[in-house]
């Protein structure tokens, strides 16, 4: 094992570098410092770009940089995976994160917002396969292996009631997964989905906002901190999610491929 000399720390992904979408807030911000505790080097791809270049200052300007890219632009995300390579030399993991809730304003199928239903298949699904392919491409000729994860849900393992959009987008990010695993595998490159349940970031709380109008803030976190996750005193937070995305990232989990590691302390199975 390899270990900073500073902190004896272990550094699980000591030299590696990783690709981030939606690095600038909530588990992209937070994988990115699980990654950089870790040895990687980051850089953070995302549209809030007074967040993206603090959260990158806040990890240190030798391990963490930030760039403007939308993921519904393929251009932008053949050129953010291309800046990984040009500014490091390697490329040994994307983390394709980025994502929108869409209006989840509760209403029937029936009059479901196809624009709202485009948008969402958009970021959640189409910038996915779009960040799996130009990871692939450049992953694969290189012959080093790679890690690709890619963020779906618990609303891509049950659905969710007035949720549709948003189901059908993450289910998508576990069918692509699956569809791709074999193929990449034969090139030492292994894509995995993770799975969260409820947290509390900015996605979810505008979410929220729209589900109980009249509740305040610390009301809404609530509800999602103890109702909305089932695990009796724990709370599910974008740190969980980010020591997932570490395994994943990892050599430790070199022969886990095309899987969907679900982190909802059981919620989907109960
Ligand atoms: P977040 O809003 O904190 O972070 C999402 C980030 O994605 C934001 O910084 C946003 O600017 C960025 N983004 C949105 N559209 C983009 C685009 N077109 N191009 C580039 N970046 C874009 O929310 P989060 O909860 O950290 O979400 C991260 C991922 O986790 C999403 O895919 C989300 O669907 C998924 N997820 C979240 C939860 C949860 O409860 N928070 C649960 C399951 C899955």
């Amino acid at each position: 094992a390899r270990h900073s000399s500073a902190a004896s720390h272990p550094q699980r992904l000591a030299g590696k570098v990783a690709v981030i979408t939606g690095g600038a807030s909530g588990i992209g911000k937070s994988t990115a410092a699980e990654f950089v505790r870790n040895g990687a080097r980051v850089i953070l791809a995302d549209v809030q770009d007074d967040l993206g270049h603090a959260v990158a200052a806040e990890l240190g300007r030798d391990a963490a940089c930030y760039t403007r890219c939308d993921v519904t632009d393929e251009a932008q995300v053949a050129a953010v995976i291309n800046l990984a390579v040009a500014r490091h030399g390697r490329l040994d993991v994307v983390f394709n994160n980025a994502g929108i809730s869409g209006d989840l304003t509760p209403a029937p199928i029936g009059s479901l917002d196809m624009d709202d239903f485009d948008r969402v298949m958009a970021v959640n699904a189409r910038a996915v396969v779009a960040g799996v392919k130009h990871a692939a491409r450049v992953m694969v000729p290189r012959r080093r292996g790679g890690s690709i994860i890619c963020t779906a849900s618990t609303a891509g393992v049950m659905g969710g009631v007035a949720m549709a959009p948003y189901s059908v987008a993450k289910m998508a990010v576990v069918g692509l997964v699956r569809a791709v695993a074999g193929e990449l595998a034969r090139s030492g490159v292994r894509v995995n989905a993770i799975s969260p349940h409820y947290i509390p970031t900015p996605l979810v709380m505008g979410a929220m906002a729209t589900w109980f109008p009249a509740t305040g803030a610390d009301e809404l976190r609530r509800i999602v901190e103890k109702d909305m996750n089932e695990m009796d005193g724990q709370v599910l937070e974008p740190e969980d999610v980010a020591r997932a995305a570490l395994y994943l990232a990892s050599d430790e989990s070199k022969y886990v491929n095309g899987h969907n590691l679900v982190v909802d302390g059981g919620f989907t199975v109960s």
